[in-house]
């Protein structure tokens, strides 16, 4: 399987200079090139490096692997691109945001992602510094940080190219590990993982206790964004919006580790007590909670895909079974005898059968429901 490992790069103001200037440069190039590709309607890579190799190295300064990458850019951008628009994502031939989309050539933004393979960049695990190309030589000695998990991952599996990119001033390098796939056990029963949003994920098993993990730290942090939002969208003026998109993404940031906390603990539970994982289908997930009108606001319904996206690679790398289930009635099913009815929940927190009188916390109740699904799909689909 492939994992992104993402680490933070500490340069020197001087190194952070020249990476600046380097990433600037392959990214002007890569719109000098957009531009071209656009108005001779040249896109494949090969067709492209025949008509502009030369003059990227030149005008723009880069070394050949770097312009080679700059071209690749570009091919694999437009190929994007026109993926999207034969698979009608940017809507039907005519319409105005397809033509919109199709009249102008691609843009770079200056810290936008540049590749770089290994003869542009190597890694030092020991002393953690990378040594990497720039438009002023190569620069050795700049140092990186990363967690001991990502460390060991990076030395043992890291493979092919890694993209160089800036973050609202923050260096990062983005590097594709290459691990084996690790066979699936086994499991020995199913923990339902139930997700909402005052608590983001829910875990029990077929009959067991059920272990909330609480969404309020989160809700609490997403509602002060909201309120600082609302204050610097009423602005309109450039530095708000600069400082609004800063805020959405430390925002995406804090709910991308309190997810990374979440999946980890659902997924170390399960490895240790021989479990599988059941999920609700993210599709479905969605669905069921645009009906939520109050929470609207509170939803980011792409941190639901990202939880059960980290749910999903870290069972694989542990080898913990994995089934995605049907969500529909999860919530209003009793985990008891099965009797569905709306009126089984008579708010929020609260499940209360009324055909058998089972009551439990709903969310609890619902996790039940998912980990009992999860445990016929493995069944219908290992029957063999
Ligand atoms: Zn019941």
């Amino acid at each position: 399987m492939k994992l992104v490992v993402q680490v933070r790069l500490l340069p020197t103001p001087e190194q952070a200079a020249a990476l600046e200037a380097t990433l600037r440069a392959a990214n002007d190039a890569a719109t000098w090139v957009a531009a071209l590709a656009h108005t001779q309607r040249v896109f494949r890579n090969y067709d492209l490096r025949r008509h502009v190799y030369g003059q990227v190295k030149d005008r723009y300064g880069l070394a050949a692997q770097a312009a080679q990458h700059v071209i690749k850019k570009v091919a694999d951008a437009y190929a994007t691109l026109h993926a999207h628009v034969r698979n009608g994502n940017l809507g039907r031939p005519g319409s105005a945001r397809r033509e919109r989309v199709l009249a102008r050539p691609i843009v770079f933004r200056p810290g936008a992602a540049q590749p770089f393979d290994d003869r542009c960049l190597s890694w030092r695990m020991d002393a953690r510094t990378v040594s990497i190309w720039t438009v002023g030589g190569r620069m050795k000695g700049v140092a990186f940080t990363a967690s001991a998990d990502q460390l060991t991952l990076l030395a043992a599996h890291r493979k092919g190219e890694s993209d160089l990119v800036c973050r609202d001033g923050r260096w990062f390098l983005i590097a594709t590990c290459d691990l084996p796939d690790v066979p699936v056990r086994a499991p020995d029963g199913f923990v339902g993982v139930d997700l909402g949003i005052a608590n983001i994920a829910t875990t029990a098993t077929g009959t067991g206790d059920g272990v909330r993990h609480s969404g309020k730290t989160l809700n609490a942090v997403r509602h002060r964004h909201r309120e600082l939002r609302r204050r610097l969208q009423a602005k309109q003026t450039k530095s708000a919006r600069r400082l609004l998109k800063k805020r959405r993404r430390k925002e995406a940031r804090f709910a991308a580790d309190i997810n990374h906390t979440i999946a980890k603990r659902i997924v170390t539970e399960a490895a240790r007590t021989g479990r599988g994982i059941a999920l609700e289908d993210l599709q479905g997930i969605r669905d069921r909670v645009r009906l939520r009108k109050p929470q609207r606001v509170t939803l980011h319904s792409w941190s639901f895909h990202q939880l059960g996206h980290f749910i999903a690679y870290k069972a694989a790398r542990a080898g913990v079974a994995l089934v995605w289930v049907d969500p529909a009635y999860t919530s209003q099913a009793c985990s008891a005898c099965g009797h569905v009815a709306k009126n089984n929940r008579p708010d929020q927190e609260t499940f209360a059968c009324t055909s058998c009188g089972f009551a439990e916390h709903a969310d609890v109740n619902a996790a039940r429901n998912i980990a009992a699904r999860g445990e016929t799909g493995w069944a219908v689909s290992h029957a063999a």
